[in-house]
């Protein structure tokens, strides 16, 4: 709000595969594929006239009860054969927060099916971003978030990024038979690009089949190529017990998002009478956003987005590593999937009072959006980005911490 107070505001006013143009005709890079989420770039026909049919034919209806539509039940059944998931089931939402919430309830609801509701306590790590509804700000890995909205979701905690061993300890010290589930993203992303040590989750999943945890893989920014596949988690060779997509997804051309749920964890609901799942939000399953969803799903596979994405990894992951031997450069974290965080010094940051958010500016000046947090300038451009404007990201980025030196 403080930002917009400041004025004047940034109005985006067209987009068009890797660009976006302002209010007053001029043009940026969009490094950041708007907030991590238009893979396939903007301004693809091919949705707009997948959506335009859809919402001709049938707008929208609900999925409440036995209701369904032939796009939300297509798409689901598109995404179950993807997923890295046994007797994959679907459940589609409005977005990455709403489908958190979703798998968070369905943990603990299934523990409870199962006769043991002390299950209850939901482990995440630090740096770790699962949206800001109710159950993603309670189990979020930056207290920030948290701060100033009184008691939130209870019986949660918070390990470190890197180590196997510490949810060992935690679920130690809970208590295995009072933990319901482990959130973990394949790569963080919005908590500034932490990638997991080698071997990271073969033992993560070993440790959470020994105690009966459920394991929750967040792949709302990791998944539909991203990370050259489908869910990212694919990467580490590892089934998780669910799986929580948005974003690219529908390349956000629409909001959509959902959790993909291994059939064991699924079963208990469907066996009892009654309404065991009391869940459920309006527009779920929405048949136009679905239509959009699949529009881009054909998108990626015609244009094998996957190999292009693996290709992409490697050359941003090249030029960003330039960008280390800048004396405000402390680290740069590339290389697994098409993402990459550039960190600035301690030094930079604090002695020089430096801040990301005028290496922002800076950046945005000279034509390229990147996204600032506390200490580093996150990139995660649209996976049809060319090595010339890959390098025009790096080199104006480049310019602009020399700017505020
Ligand atoms: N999970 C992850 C990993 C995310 O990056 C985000 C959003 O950035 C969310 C969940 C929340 O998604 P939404 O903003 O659609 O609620």
């Amino acid at each position: 709000m403080n930002t917009v107070a400041k004025g004047p505001e940034f109005v985006v006013s067209r987009a068009e595969g890797v660009w976006l143009w302002d209010q007053y005709g001029d043009r940026y890079l969009d490094g950041t594929a708007s907030l991590w989420y238009c893979n396939v770039g903007h301004g693809r026909t091919e949705i707009a006239d997948a959506v335009h049919r859809q919402i001709s034919t049938l707008d929208a209806y609900t999925v409440y009860g036995d209701f369904a539509n032939a796009p939300a039940i297509e798409l689901s059944e598109r995404l179950a054969a993807h997923a890295p998931v046994d007797d994959p089931r679907v459940i589609l939402t409005c977005g990455g927060g709403e489908s958190i919430d979703t798998a968070a309830k369905l943990a603990r609801g299934y523990w409870a099916a199962l006769g043991q509701p002390e299950r209850q306590h939901l482990i995440s790590r630090t740096g770790g971003y699962h949206g800001l509804n109710g159950f993603g700000t309670s189990i979020i890995g930056m207290d920030r978030f948290r701060e100033g909205y009184g008691r939130l979701v209870e019986e949660t905690s918070v390990v470190p990024y890197d180590s196997a061993e510490a949810l060992e300890a935690e679920i130690l010290r809970v208590g295995a038979h009072r933990v319901a589930a482990f959130f973990a993203e394949p790569v963080i992303g919005a908590g500034g690009v932490f990638l997991p040590p080698e071997g990271y989750f073969a033992e993560i999943s070993r440790i959470c089949r020994k105690y009966g945890v459920l394991f929750i893989v967040d792949s709302v920014i990791c998944g539909f190529a991203r990370m050259g596949n489908w869910f990212g988690i694919e990467r580490f060779g590892v089934s998780p017990d669910m799986i929580v997509f948005a974003k690219g997804v529908s390349s956000g051309y629409l909001p959509l998002g959902g959790v993909v749920v291994d059939g064991r964890v699924a079963d208990p609901f469907w066996n009892q009478e009654g309404n065991p799942f009391l869940h459920g939000t309006t527009y779920a399953g929405h048949p136009t956003a679905c239509a959009a969803a699949m529009a881009n799903m054909d998108i990626l596979e015609r244009e094998d987005l996957f190999t292009v994405s693996r290709e992409v990894e490697r050359h941003l992951d090249s030029a960003l590593r330039g960008l280390e031997s800048h004396p405000l450069v402390a680290e740069v974290r590339s290389g697994v999937g098409v993402m990459g965080a550039v960190e600035l010094t301690e030094e930079a940051l604090t002695e020089r009072g430096i801040t990301t958010a005028e290496v922002f500016a800076e950046t945005r000046a000279r034509g390229v959006i990147v996204r600032p947090v506390p200490k580093a300038l996150l990139v995660s451009p649209p996976l049809v980005v060319t090595w010339e404007q890959i390098d025009h990201l790096t080199s104006t980025l480049a310019g602009a911490l020399d700017a505020v030196m």
